[in-house]
């Protein structure tokens, strides 16, 4: 087979497309859990309450939304209507969203985004080693 992506996260990548409300961090937190980690959900105590925080390794990840978060991706589309509206908001989304990531690192923490684009086996796989340091 020339597929070698998982069984397991085949199915995800399949639920991921089949069931529109699956959500990229419940794809990325149910891929940590399996594999040991734990951690806590939007912790309202840090910075725009990262999806994802491991305090055993001070690392905070917040999994984003290509549109909401104007991912500089093909996935983000300028919404036709209402143009005005929509760069006022998301501009203030992203410009937020940094402030949040400098908060953290001046608390000595890591910070990692995962995107909702480019979550597949090697991003995840890749994710572990960030966490780890190495
Ligand atoms: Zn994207």
């Amino acid at each position: 087979m020339a597929d070698n992506h998982s069984k397991e996260i085949r199915s995800m990548n399949m639920s991921h497309i089949r069931y529109k409300d699956t959500k990229p961090e419940i794809i990325v937190r149910s891929f940590l859990h399996r594999k040991g980690f734990r951690f806590r959900k939007n912790d309202k105590r840090y910075p725009g309450k990262p999806d994802i925080v491991l305090p055993k390794y001070k690392t905070a990840i917040y999994v984003n939304g290509c549109f909401w978060h104007m991912h500089d991706c093909k996935k983000f589309v300028w919404p036709k209507s209402n143009t005005e509206y929509w760069i006022s908001k998301l501009t203030n989304n992203k410009n937020r969203d940094l402030k949040y990531y400098e908060q953290m690192k001046e608390k000595q923490w890591k910070v990692i985004v995962v995107w909702e684009c480019e979550i597949n086996e090697s991003r995840l796989e890749r994710l572990i080693a960030e966490i780890r340091g190495e």
